[in-house]
Protein backbone atom coordinates (compact mmCIF):
# COMPACT_ATOMS: atom_id res chain seq x y z
CA UNK A 1 0.00 0.00 0.00
CA UNK A 2 1.80 3.19 -0.83
CA UNK A 3 0.24 6.58 1.42
CA UNK A 4 -1.73 6.66 4.12
CA UNK A 5 -5.05 5.06 3.50
CA UNK A 6 -7.83 7.63 3.64
CA UNK A 7 -10.37 7.60 6.27
CA UNK A 8 -13.37 6.10 5.85
CA UNK A 9 -17.13 6.06 7.50
CA UNK A 10 -20.01 4.38 6.91
CA UNK A 11 -23.00 6.49 5.03
CA UNK A 12 -25.87 4.74 6.69
CA UNK A 13 -24.80 5.32 10.53
CA UNK A 14 -22.00 7.91 10.05
CA UNK A 15 -19.65 5.98 12.10
CA UNK A 16 -15.57 5.85 11.25
CA UNK A 17 -14.42 2.23 9.82
CA UNK A 18 -12.48 -0.19 10.85
CA UNK A 19 -10.43 -2.33 8.49
CA UNK A 20 -9.93 -5.94 8.49
CA UNK A 21 -8.21 -8.37 5.85
CA UNK A 22 -9.01 -5.38 3.75
CA UNK A 23 -12.09 -5.09 4.25
CA UNK A 24 -14.55 -2.15 6.17
CA UNK A 25 -16.08 -3.18 8.90
CA UNK A 26 -18.23 -1.01 11.40
CA UNK A 27 -16.31 -1.00 14.82
CA UNK A 28 -16.39 -4.24 17.05
CA UNK A 29 -17.67 -1.70 20.14
CA UNK A 30 -20.73 -0.57 18.17
CA UNK A 31 -22.04 -4.81 18.25
CA UNK A 32 -24.64 -5.63 15.69
CA UNK A 33 -25.88 -2.05 13.60
CA UNK A 34 -27.87 -4.20 10.98
CA UNK A 35 -26.46 -3.29 8.28
CA UNK A 36 -23.52 -3.59 5.85
CA UNK A 37 -21.03 -1.16 5.74
CA UNK A 38 -21.68 1.51 3.12
CA UNK A 39 -17.80 3.72 2.93
CA UNK A 40 -17.12 6.87 2.06
CA UNK A 41 -14.49 9.22 2.56
CA UNK A 42 -15.21 11.33 5.43
CA UNK A 43 -14.05 13.89 3.57
CA UNK A 44 -17.72 13.87 2.29
CA UNK A 45 -19.64 14.06 5.13
CA UNK A 46 -20.17 17.42 7.49
CA UNK A 47 -20.59 14.77 10.36
CA UNK A 48 -19.19 11.85 11.91
CA UNK A 49 -20.31 9.58 14.66
CA UNK A 50 -16.19 9.86 16.16
CA UNK A 51 -15.81 8.95 19.87
CA UNK A 52 -12.80 10.20 22.10
CA UNK A 53 -10.05 7.72 21.44
CA UNK A 54 -9.28 8.17 25.19
CA UNK A 55 -12.44 7.97 27.44
CA UNK A 56 -15.02 6.87 24.37
CA UNK A 57 -17.11 10.05 24.83
CA UNK A 58 -19.47 10.95 22.05
CA UNK A 59 -18.03 14.60 21.46
CA UNK A 60 -14.61 14.49 20.37
CA UNK A 61 -12.92 17.89 19.58
CA UNK A 62 -9.39 17.62 19.09
CA UNK A 63 -7.24 15.33 16.28
CA UNK A 64 -3.83 14.43 18.21
CA UNK A 65 -1.09 12.66 16.61
CA UNK A 66 1.15 10.29 18.50
CA UNK A 67 2.59 6.64 18.14
CA UNK A 68 0.81 4.62 16.49
CA UNK A 69 -0.83 1.62 18.72
CA UNK A 70 -2.20 -1.72 17.87
CA UNK A 71 -4.66 -3.32 19.87
CA UNK A 72 -5.60 -7.34 20.20
CA UNK A 73 -8.82 -7.52 20.97
CA UNK A 74 -9.73 -11.02 22.15
CA UNK A 75 -13.54 -12.34 21.51
CA UNK A 76 -15.23 -15.23 21.78
CA UNK A 77 -15.01 -15.95 17.95
CA UNK A 78 -12.51 -13.79 17.01
CA UNK A 79 -9.09 -12.29 17.47
CA UNK A 80 -8.91 -8.60 15.84
CA UNK A 81 -5.93 -6.72 15.72
CA UNK A 82 -7.23 -3.46 15.73
CA UNK A 83 -4.96 -0.84 13.90
CA UNK A 84 -5.46 3.18 16.36
CA UNK A 85 -3.58 4.51 14.09
CA UNK A 86 -1.23 7.90 14.73
CA UNK A 87 -4.00 10.11 15.23
CA UNK A 88 -6.40 9.89 18.15
CA UNK A 89 -9.28 11.99 18.87
CA UNK A 90 -9.62 13.43 22.50
CA UNK A 91 -12.68 15.09 23.94
CA UNK A 92 -13.04 18.42 25.59
CA UNK A 93 -12.38 17.20 28.86
CA UNK A 94 -9.39 14.62 28.04
CA UNK A 95 -7.62 17.49 26.28
CA UNK A 96 -8.00 19.90 29.64
CA UNK A 97 -6.43 16.81 31.47
CA UNK A 98 -3.31 16.69 29.12
CA UNK A 99 -2.89 20.04 28.43
CA UNK A 100 -3.10 20.28 32.24
CA UNK A 101 -0.30 17.34 32.54
CA UNK A 102 -3.04 15.27 34.37
CA UNK A 103 -3.03 12.31 32.33
CA UNK A 104 -3.69 9.72 34.92
CA UNK A 105 -7.28 11.28 35.24
CA UNK A 106 -7.89 10.64 31.28
CA UNK A 107 -7.25 6.43 32.22
CA UNK A 108 -9.67 7.11 35.45
CA UNK A 109 -11.88 8.31 33.12
CA UNK A 110 -11.62 5.87 30.10
CA UNK A 111 -11.79 2.70 33.02
CA UNK A 112 -14.77 4.44 34.78
CA UNK A 113 -16.58 5.04 31.18
CA UNK A 114 -16.04 1.28 30.15
CA UNK A 115 -17.18 0.44 33.20
CA UNK A 116 -14.20 -1.98 33.78
CA UNK A 117 -12.64 0.60 36.96
CA UNK A 118 -13.06 -2.67 39.09
CA UNK A 119 -11.50 -5.26 37.06
CA UNK A 120 -7.60 -6.04 37.66
CA UNK A 121 -5.38 -4.80 35.13
CA UNK A 122 -7.83 -2.00 33.48
CA UNK A 123 -6.30 0.77 34.94
CA UNK A 124 -2.37 -0.81 34.27
CA UNK A 125 -3.53 -1.67 30.63
CA UNK A 126 -4.87 1.56 29.98
CA UNK A 127 -2.54 3.53 31.21
CA UNK A 128 -0.20 1.32 29.03
CA UNK A 129 -2.50 1.95 26.16
CA UNK A 130 -2.54 6.07 26.32
CA UNK A 131 1.01 6.04 27.17
CA UNK A 132 2.12 4.11 23.88
CA UNK A 133 0.18 6.63 21.64
CA UNK A 134 1.61 9.76 24.44
CA UNK A 135 4.97 8.98 24.10
CA UNK A 136 5.39 9.73 20.77
CA UNK A 137 3.09 13.16 20.80
CA UNK A 138 3.98 15.30 18.30
CA UNK A 139 3.02 18.69 18.89
CA UNK A 140 -0.02 20.86 17.70
CA UNK A 141 -3.36 19.70 17.48
CA UNK A 142 -6.29 19.99 14.98
CA UNK A 143 -10.34 21.43 15.61
CA UNK A 144 -12.43 18.16 14.53
CA UNK A 145 -15.28 19.80 13.05
CA UNK A 146 -17.55 16.82 12.22
CA UNK A 147 -19.02 16.33 15.96
CA UNK A 148 -22.29 16.46 16.10
CA UNK A 149 -23.33 18.79 18.80
CA UNK A 150 -27.17 19.49 20.27
CA UNK A 151 -28.71 22.39 19.31
CA UNK A 152 -27.52 26.01 20.76
CA UNK A 153 -29.36 28.97 21.95
CA UNK A 154 -27.52 32.29 20.82
CA UNK A 155 -29.34 35.87 21.58
CA UNK A 156 -27.91 38.95 19.32
CA UNK A 157 -26.24 40.27 22.73
CA UNK A 158 -23.82 36.90 21.88
CA UNK A 159 -22.40 37.68 18.93
CA UNK A 160 -19.71 40.11 19.55
CA UNK A 161 -18.00 37.71 21.91
CA UNK A 162 -18.63 34.80 19.49
CA UNK A 163 -16.89 36.84 17.00
CA UNK A 164 -13.62 37.80 18.88
CA UNK A 165 -13.34 34.42 19.92
CA UNK A 166 -13.77 33.40 15.86
CA UNK A 167 -11.14 35.93 15.09
CA UNK A 168 -8.84 34.70 17.73
CA UNK A 169 -8.98 31.11 17.08
CA UNK A 170 -7.85 32.12 13.38
CA UNK A 171 -5.19 34.07 14.35
CA UNK A 172 -4.26 31.26 16.78
CA UNK A 173 -2.11 28.09 16.36
CA UNK A 174 -4.57 25.18 16.57
CA UNK A 175 -5.39 23.60 13.14
CA UNK A 176 -7.98 23.17 11.15
CA UNK A 177 -8.29 19.85 8.72
CA UNK A 178 -6.64 20.83 5.32
CA UNK A 179 -9.58 19.63 3.50
CA UNK A 180 -11.54 22.28 4.36
CA UNK A 181 -8.89 24.28 2.47
CA UNK A 182 -9.14 27.49 4.97
CA UNK A 183 -5.63 28.71 4.37
CA UNK A 184 -6.10 32.43 4.70
CA UNK A 185 -6.84 32.48 8.45
CA UNK A 186 -5.40 36.36 9.00
CA UNK A 187 -7.24 37.90 6.53
CA UNK A 188 -9.74 35.94 7.36
CA UNK A 189 -9.42 37.15 10.75
CA UNK A 190 -9.07 40.78 9.26
CA UNK A 191 -12.90 40.33 7.58
CA UNK A 192 -14.70 39.60 11.14
CA UNK A 193 -13.16 42.61 12.30
CA UNK A 194 -14.65 44.58 9.72
CA UNK A 195 -18.02 42.65 9.55
CA UNK A 196 -21.39 43.66 10.02
CA UNK A 197 -22.80 41.11 12.57
CA UNK A 198 -26.25 39.52 11.54
CA UNK A 199 -28.59 38.00 14.42
CA UNK A 200 -31.28 36.08 12.11
CA UNK A 201 -34.58 35.98 14.44
CA UNK A 202 -36.78 32.68 14.36
CA UNK A 203 -39.46 33.46 12.11
CA UNK A 204 -37.24 35.08 9.59
CA UNK A 205 -34.59 31.50 9.65
CA UNK A 206 -37.94 29.80 9.15
CA UNK A 207 -38.93 31.40 6.51
CA UNK A 208 -35.23 31.28 4.64
CA UNK A 209 -35.30 27.41 5.44
CA UNK A 210 -38.43 27.50 3.65
CA UNK A 211 -36.81 29.42 0.18
CA UNK A 212 -33.58 27.53 0.87
CA UNK A 213 -35.23 24.23 0.37
CA UNK A 214 -36.54 25.22 -3.30
CA UNK A 215 -32.92 27.85 -4.02
CA UNK A 216 -32.58 27.50 -7.69
CA UNK A 217 -29.52 28.17 -8.92
CA UNK A 218 -28.10 31.52 -8.62
CA UNK A 219 -25.60 33.71 -10.78
CA UNK A 220 -23.10 34.87 -8.29
CA UNK A 221 -21.92 38.58 -8.16
CA UNK A 222 -20.33 40.81 -5.24
CA UNK A 223 -23.55 42.15 -4.66
CA UNK A 224 -25.18 39.18 -3.52
CA UNK A 225 -24.08 40.01 -0.36
CA UNK A 226 -25.36 42.61 2.68
CA UNK A 227 -21.83 44.00 2.86
CA UNK A 228 -18.61 43.23 1.70
CA UNK A 229 -17.81 41.51 5.37
CA UNK A 230 -20.08 39.95 7.35
CA UNK A 231 -21.61 37.03 9.68
CA UNK A 232 -24.31 35.96 9.91
CA UNK A 233 -26.49 33.92 12.66
CA UNK A 234 -29.09 31.49 12.63
CA UNK A 235 -31.46 31.66 15.91
CA UNK A 236 -31.04 27.80 15.49
CA UNK A 237 -29.40 25.81 13.84
CA UNK A 238 -30.99 25.44 9.83
CA UNK A 239 -31.04 23.15 7.26
CA UNK A 240 -30.32 19.15 7.59
CA UNK A 241 -26.48 20.13 7.59
CA UNK A 242 -27.11 21.80 10.93
CA UNK A 243 -25.43 25.14 9.93
CA UNK A 244 -25.50 28.04 12.70
CA UNK A 245 -23.91 30.58 10.74
CA UNK A 246 -21.77 31.57 8.33
CA UNK A 247 -19.16 34.70 7.93
CA UNK A 248 -18.23 36.38 4.37
CA UNK A 249 -15.33 38.47 2.89
CA UNK A 250 -15.20 39.69 -0.62
CA UNK A 251 -12.19 39.37 -2.49
CA UNK A 252 -11.73 40.53 -6.32
CA UNK A 253 -13.13 37.54 -8.04
CA UNK A 254 -15.08 36.28 -5.80
CA UNK A 255 -17.21 36.12 -2.25
CA UNK A 256 -15.48 33.62 -0.04
CA UNK A 257 -17.55 32.07 2.38
CA UNK A 258 -16.92 29.59 5.54
CA UNK A 259 -20.22 27.48 7.46
CA UNK A 260 -20.31 26.75 10.44
CA UNK A 261 -21.70 24.58 13.39
CA UNK A 262 -22.52 25.68 16.94
CA UNK A 263 -20.27 23.50 19.43
CA UNK A 264 -19.70 22.58 22.86
CA UNK A 265 -23.55 22.62 24.09
CA UNK A 266 -24.31 19.62 26.94
CA UNK A 267 -20.91 20.03 27.94
CA UNK A 268 -20.08 20.55 31.92
CA UNK A 269 -18.82 23.63 32.94
CA UNK A 270 -15.54 23.35 33.46
CA UNK A 271 -15.21 21.74 29.69
CA UNK A 272 -17.47 24.34 28.63
CA UNK A 273 -15.23 27.15 29.92
CA UNK A 274 -12.04 25.44 28.16
CA UNK A 275 -13.85 25.26 24.68
CA UNK A 276 -15.00 28.97 24.90
CA UNK A 277 -11.93 30.39 25.80
CA UNK A 278 -9.80 28.19 23.28
CA UNK A 279 -11.92 27.86 20.53
CA UNK A 280 -15.35 29.86 21.48
CA UNK A 281 -18.86 28.91 20.26
CA UNK A 282 -17.96 27.93 16.20
CA UNK A 283 -16.77 25.48 14.37
CA UNK A 284 -16.14 25.46 10.39
CA UNK A 285 -17.79 22.94 8.53
CA UNK A 286 -17.24 24.23 5.08
CA UNK A 287 -15.65 26.92 2.67
CA UNK A 288 -16.54 28.20 -0.51
CA UNK A 289 -16.51 30.49 -3.00
CA UNK A 290 -18.85 31.82 -5.18
CA UNK A 291 -17.24 33.01 -7.59
CA UNK A 292 -18.51 36.22 -9.46
CA UNK A 293 -20.96 35.70 -12.66
CA UNK A 294 -20.92 32.01 -12.44
CA UNK A 295 -23.60 29.95 -11.77
CA UNK A 296 -23.74 28.61 -8.14
CA UNK A 297 -25.85 26.21 -5.81
CA UNK A 298 -26.10 23.87 -3.01
CA UNK A 299 -24.95 20.67 -4.89
CA UNK A 300 -21.48 22.01 -6.02
CA UNK A 301 -21.44 24.68 -2.52
CA UNK A 302 -22.85 22.74 -0.09
CA UNK A 303 -24.11 25.14 2.93
CA UNK A 304 -24.64 27.94 0.28
CA UNK A 305 -28.45 27.39 -0.35
CA UNK A 306 -29.45 28.55 3.36
CA UNK A 307 -27.42 31.76 2.71
CA UNK A 308 -28.47 33.00 -0.06
CA UNK A 309 -32.21 32.48 0.26
CA UNK A 310 -31.40 34.94 3.58
CA UNK A 311 -29.10 37.20 1.39
CA UNK A 312 -31.91 36.85 -1.15
CA UNK A 313 -35.05 37.71 1.12
CA UNK A 314 -32.49 40.54 3.23
CA UNK A 315 -32.33 42.14 -0.11
CA UNK A 316 -36.05 41.63 -1.45
CA UNK A 317 -36.67 43.72 1.93
CA UNK A 318 -38.65 40.60 3.12
CA UNK A 319 -36.78 41.32 6.39
CA UNK A 320 -36.18 44.83 8.49
CA UNK A 321 -32.89 44.77 10.17
CA UNK A 322 -32.44 46.85 13.43
CA UNK A 323 -29.39 47.93 15.05
CA UNK A 324 -28.95 46.24 18.28
CA UNK A 325 -27.95 47.64 21.77
CA UNK A 326 -24.67 46.64 22.66
CA UNK A 327 -25.03 45.58 26.49
CA UNK A 328 -22.73 47.24 29.17
CA UNK A 329 -20.31 44.57 29.30
CA UNK A 330 -19.38 45.06 25.75
CA UNK A 331 -19.48 48.32 25.50
CA UNK A 332 -17.10 48.82 28.60
CA UNK A 333 -15.16 46.02 26.81
CA UNK A 334 -14.60 47.71 23.13
CA UNK A 335 -14.03 51.01 25.16
CA UNK A 336 -11.14 49.75 27.10
CA UNK A 337 -9.36 48.25 23.58
CA UNK A 338 -10.49 51.51 21.88
CA UNK A 339 -12.11 49.91 19.30
CA UNK A 340 -16.15 51.43 18.51
CA UNK A 341 -18.77 49.40 19.25
CA UNK A 342 -19.55 46.54 17.40
CA UNK A 343 -22.34 46.68 14.66
CA UNK A 344 -25.04 44.38 15.50
CA UNK A 345 -28.66 43.68 13.13
CA UNK A 346 -31.32 42.13 14.11
CA UNK A 347 -33.50 40.67 11.27
CA UNK A 348 -36.56 40.02 11.29
CA UNK A 349 -39.42 39.80 9.17
CA UNK A 350 -41.06 43.21 8.23
CA UNK A 351 -44.48 43.82 10.59
CA UNK A 352 -46.17 45.51 7.56
CA UNK A 353 -45.48 42.48 4.84
CA UNK A 354 -47.27 40.00 7.76
CA UNK A 355 -50.32 42.04 7.43
CA UNK A 356 -50.60 42.03 3.90
CA UNK A 357 -49.61 38.20 3.64
CA UNK A 358 -52.46 37.37 6.66
CA UNK A 359 -55.16 39.43 4.78
CA UNK A 360 -54.55 37.30 1.52
CA UNK A 361 -54.09 34.15 3.27
CA UNK A 362 -57.53 34.98 5.17
CA UNK A 363 -59.52 35.31 1.61
CA UNK A 364 -57.76 32.27 0.09
CA UNK A 365 -57.77 30.00 2.73
CA UNK A 366 -61.41 30.78 3.85
CA UNK A 367 -62.63 27.24 5.01
CA UNK A 368 -63.63 28.04 8.07
CA UNK A 369 -61.00 26.46 9.75
CA UNK A 370 -59.23 28.09 12.59
CA UNK A 371 -55.63 27.92 13.35
CA UNK A 372 -54.04 28.79 16.64
CA UNK A 373 -50.76 28.96 14.97
CA UNK A 374 -48.99 30.86 12.47
CA UNK A 375 -47.22 28.73 10.04
CA UNK A 376 -45.86 29.56 6.26
CA UNK A 377 -46.70 28.04 3.18
CA UNK A 378 -45.94 27.73 -0.60
CA UNK A 379 -43.83 30.38 -1.96
CA UNK A 380 -41.63 30.51 -4.77
CA UNK A 381 -38.57 31.76 -6.49
CA UNK A 382 -38.92 33.40 -9.28
CA UNK A 383 -36.55 35.89 -11.77
CA UNK A 384 -37.65 38.96 -11.79
CA UNK A 385 -36.40 42.02 -13.77
CA UNK A 386 -35.13 45.32 -12.31
CA UNK A 387 -33.03 47.89 -13.71
CA UNK A 388 -33.39 50.46 -16.36
CA UNK A 389 -35.59 48.89 -18.87
CA UNK A 390 -36.04 46.19 -16.72
CA UNK A 391 -33.17 44.38 -18.07
CA UNK A 392 -32.14 43.08 -15.14
CA UNK A 393 -33.15 39.55 -13.41
CA UNK A 394 -32.72 39.11 -9.80
CA UNK A 395 -34.10 36.23 -7.77
CA UNK A 396 -37.50 37.25 -6.08
CA UNK A 397 -39.17 34.72 -3.46
CA UNK A 398 -42.39 35.18 -4.25
CA UNK A 399 -45.84 34.59 -2.07
CA UNK A 400 -44.75 33.20 1.20
CA UNK A 401 -47.22 33.45 3.72
CA UNK A 402 -48.79 33.43 7.41
CA UNK A 403 -51.92 31.57 7.63
CA UNK A 404 -53.24 32.30 10.80
CA UNK A 405 -54.05 34.57 13.03
CA UNK A 406 -51.90 37.34 13.23
CA UNK A 407 -51.20 37.41 16.95
CA UNK A 408 -50.56 33.70 16.89
CA UNK A 409 -47.30 32.19 17.63
CA UNK A 410 -45.23 31.02 14.15
CA UNK A 411 -45.20 27.42 14.57
CA UNK A 412 -41.72 26.42 14.11
CA UNK A 413 -41.79 23.09 11.73
CA UNK A 414 -38.76 21.62 9.66
CA UNK A 415 -41.98 20.00 7.43
CA UNK A 416 -41.14 22.12 4.12
CA UNK A 417 -43.86 22.29 1.73
CA UNK A 418 -42.80 22.54 -1.79
CA UNK A 419 -45.46 24.46 -4.21
CA UNK A 420 -45.87 22.19 -7.54
CA UNK A 421 -47.85 23.55 -10.54
CA UNK A 422 -50.80 22.01 -9.52
CA UNK A 423 -51.23 23.57 -5.87
CA UNK A 424 -54.75 25.62 -5.95
CA UNK A 425 -53.69 26.84 -2.56
CA UNK A 426 -51.76 29.26 -4.35
CA UNK A 427 -52.50 32.70 -3.30
CA UNK A 428 -52.49 34.50 -6.47
CA UNK A 429 -52.61 37.72 -7.13
CA UNK A 430 -50.36 38.44 -3.78
CA UNK A 431 -47.67 40.14 -5.04
CA UNK A 432 -47.94 43.51 -3.62
CA UNK A 433 -44.43 44.56 -4.04
ZN1 LIG B 1 -23.05 1.82 9.39
ZN1 LIG C 1 -12.20 11.81 26.33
Amino acid sequence: MTGPRIEMACATCLAPLNVLDGDYIHPLSLGDVGHAPKPVPVTQLDTVHRTCDFCGDDHPMWTLRGGGVKVLATGSETNLLQDMGETWAACVACMADLDAGKAHRVVDRAVRRMRVHDIPFAHAETTKLHQAFLGQRQPGRTLITTTAWPDIKLSPRDLPKIRDRLTQFYRGPDELPATLHITQRHQLADSLDRARLYWIDNSFTELAEHAASQMPAVTASKDLAPGDDGLLVWSRSATARQITAVSWTTRADAIHAVVYRAIGTGLDDTAMQHLRDEVGWLAPMRAFDLRHEQLVDDAHHPGCAILLATWLLIAQKAAETVPAEADKAVRKRYARTKRPLPDVRIVRIRAHTHRDDIGTAATTTGTGRTYTSRVWVTGHWRNQAYGKGRALRRLVYIHPFLRGPEDAPIKLSTTVRILDGRNSAKPDGNASK
